[in-house]
């Protein structure tokens, strides 16, 4: 089972891959993730993409075809979830013909559709643990004491792409790169829309019957 996650930035695929990937025993790749781990550890290609990320922009092309590339080989057998790839045409199709040479393809590629008034509101408030990776929102799930971790009372981070001026570019960006890459999958037949303005719960019940 070869499953991609498309939406933009906090519609709830980290939330909801997380789970689904552990429930059906995939292997979760999470771009994002893997990009923030580069630049912590100041690697040639944290660095190279440190910032474009700061800016809220897509990191190129040749920089995340080649992460993702290294890591195709090695899991597509067991089944995979990738979520924050592709982000543009130019990764889809490099994603096709690399699982095609490994004599696989993507099964469902799952849209979260939500409206942007709602991702605004969701993403200018989030924080996370840099410890433990628990995740906070002033609104929705705030930390007991203020700005630390309520399991390991770490000091709780802000994403630099996080900042209402990032947020906006974020947007946009996904607005212009990402949303042909949704018809990439629709002219496919592999394209299911998930309402992600519904609870948690809801869009996992939704989300196990997608991919049955
Ligand atoms: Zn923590």
């Amino acid at each position: 089972m070869l499953i991609v996650f498309l939406g933009a930035p906090g519609a709830g695929k980290g939330t909801q891959a997380k789970s689904l990937s552990e429930k059906k025993g995939l292997t979760h790749l999470a771009t994002g993730d893997m990009l923030r781990a580069e630049v912590a550890v100041e690697s040639e290609l944290g660095m190279k993409a440190r910032s474009f990320m700061d800016r809220g922009d897509l990191v190129p092309d040749d920089v995340m075809i080649g992460m993702i590339s290294g890591r195709l080989k090695d899991t597509v057998s067991g089944g995979l979830l990738l979520d924050g790839f592709p982000r543009t045409v130019a990764q889809a199709e490099a994603l096709d013909e690399a699982l095609e040479a490994a004599g696989a393809g993507v099964d469902r590629a799952i849209y979260f559709e939500v409206s942007e008034e709602e991702l605004i509101r969701r993403l200018a408030g989030r924080s996370t643990c840099p410890d433990c990776q628990r995740a906070y929102h002033d609104t929705f799930n705030p930390p007991a004491t203020a700005d630390g971790c309520d399991d390991c009372g770490t000091t709780l981070l802000r994403r630099e792409d996080d900042r209402p001026e990032a947020v906006r570019n974020r947007l946009v960006v996904y607005e212009t790169q990402t949303t042909p890459v949704l018809d990439h999958y629709r002219t496919a037949g592999k394209l299911v829309s998930v309402d992600g303005e519904q609870s948690i719960d809801a869009v996992q019940t939704v989300l196990a019957a997608a991919v049955e």
